[in-house]
């Protein structure tokens, strides 16, 4: 075993699993300093019943009848399905929160925030229980053929075993990561925009900060079926990574900027704050054009214009279980400026519903810092990926886009 293994199998998984599993206990004290009591550890009433609801409700629209989604077949050549439902799951989700919110019990989202402690450790408990479960079905009696070689435990468990292991009829992974995480994110910058109004009188920079993340949460739900094609999915399985991940770390620090800003008011103006929301939704915007490119290059094989001249790429082959598969490689439109200008957008815009906080230190910026590291990190995750996917093509496309994020630059 090299240094390198030791680090990467022994020693960062233990460590990352004491430093973050805790730490959204500290950064929520930061934001709403209270006194600490034993909810922090145990969840109290109000958050379990916050977290079954939500949990419970997210089960629910996916049990529902209706469309199917398949993901790309595995190279074991598993297909995994999804529910096809994110738009409706969202909407329904959201008029549910404004029902809730405007009668049937005004202040909730008051209530909410004073609670993030506690709703935070019932997320934890049911996230780590969950990713016990996981560890162990997949090493015990694991539900495809697929075989993992063995790691050291800690591994196993922050990395995972198993790529699309279902639980009670549903798909694990996207309950986690798309009706869990990203809904708790959209529902939880509303509450604290809301709560934020309720206890100190409404705020422009929240507003905004909150408005641009909407925008982006929307673009996701609306898009929802492409994700089921993204390293998220194909390449990251289903372990504390992944699922605590965005069962507690995407609720707790993606939502951070917005609730921070409840207890510690945008010094914005009215015209600062317009100028930052035309900036995040113009990084909206752009992100997403860089992936509807790829996605009508793909779906179209390859067949259509973009930029108004027709699309250009680098013939590809790659191999699995069932034999030679032929695939292109974009290098017109976005992708033939830099091959992950959808990361750079997606900083941008993260910079931008982060700004509100300008003038309270670092605390409202941790997002932007965290998410610059880990996009920087996936662009290496996935060229390499690509790389021992594709072969040579993947190598001659690199030499005709030669930049990863931002042309001349880096
Ligand atoms: P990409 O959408 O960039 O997809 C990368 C994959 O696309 C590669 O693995 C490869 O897959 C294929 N590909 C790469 N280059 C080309 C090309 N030139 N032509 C055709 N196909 C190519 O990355 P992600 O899946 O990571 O991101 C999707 C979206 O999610 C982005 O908007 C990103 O910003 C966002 N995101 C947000 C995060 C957050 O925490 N906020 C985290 C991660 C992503 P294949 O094997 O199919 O060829």
């Amino acid at each position: 075993m090299t240094l390198y293994d030791t680090l990467h199998y022994s020693v960062v998984p233990p460590l990352f699993l004491l430093f973050f599993t805790p730490v959204v206990q500290v950064l929520t004290r930061v934001a709403d300093p209270q006194p600490l009591s034993w909810a922090v550890f145990t969840g109290n009433a109000f958050s379990w019943c916050f977290t079954a609801v939500m949990v419970l409700w997210a089960y629910l629209f996916l049990v529902l009848p209706g469309a199917v989604h398949h993901g790309p077949t595995t190279d074991f050549g598993q297909t995994p399905s999804y529910r096809a439902n994110g738009m409706l799951y969202y909407t329904a989700t959201l008029a549910a929160y404004a029902l809730v919110e405007t009668l049937l019990l005004p202040g909730v989202s008051v209530l909410v925030f004073s609670n993030m402690a506690a709703i935070l450790a019932s997320l934890n408990v049911l996230a780590l229980l969950l990713c016990t479960l996981l560890l162990v079905r997949g090493k015990t009696a694991p539900q495809t053929a697929e075989v993992v070689p063995p790691r050291p435990l800690p591994h196993e468990f922050y990395r995972g075993m198993e790529l699309h292991p279902r639980l009670l009829g549903v798909d694990v992974k996207q309950l986690t990561n798309c009706r869990l995480g990203m809904m708790l994110w959209q529902l939880l910058v509303l509450v604290f925009c809301v709560a934020g109004a309720r206890l100190h009188g409404p705020s422009a920079g929240q507003l905004v900060g909150a408005a641009i993340q909407t925008v982006y949460i929307a673009k996701f739900f609306w898009w929802e079926t492409g994700y089921f094609s993204t390293l998220d999915i194909t390449l990251d399985r289903a372990g504390y990574y992944l699922c605590w991940g965005c069962m507690v770390w995407v609720p707790c620090f993606y939502t951070y900027s917005t609730c921070f800003l409840v207890r510690h008011r945008s010094l914005l103006n009215d015209t600062q704050a317009g100028l930052v929301l035309a900036l995040g939704l113009a990084a909206v915007a752009l992100n997403y054009r860089v992936d509807l490119e790829k996605q009508r290059f793909r779906r179209s094989s390859g067949e259509c214009r973009l930029w108004g001249r027709p699309a250009t790429f680098v013939s590809a082959e790659y191999r699995t279980a069932s034999g030679w598969h032929k695939a292109r490689l974009l290098t017109a439109g976005c992708w033939g400026v830099a091959r992950h200008l959808n990361y750079t957008f997606e900083i941008a815009a993260a910079l931008c519903w982060c700004l509100p906080g300008l003038g309270h230190g670092l605390w409202p910026f941790l997002y932007v810092m965290f998410l610059s590291v880990l996009l920087v990190h996936r662009v290496f995750r996935d060229e390499a990926k690509c790389g021992e996917k594709y072969g040579k093509a993947w190598r001659r496309y690199c030499s005709q886009v030669p930049y990863r994020m931002v042309p001349y630059v880096f």
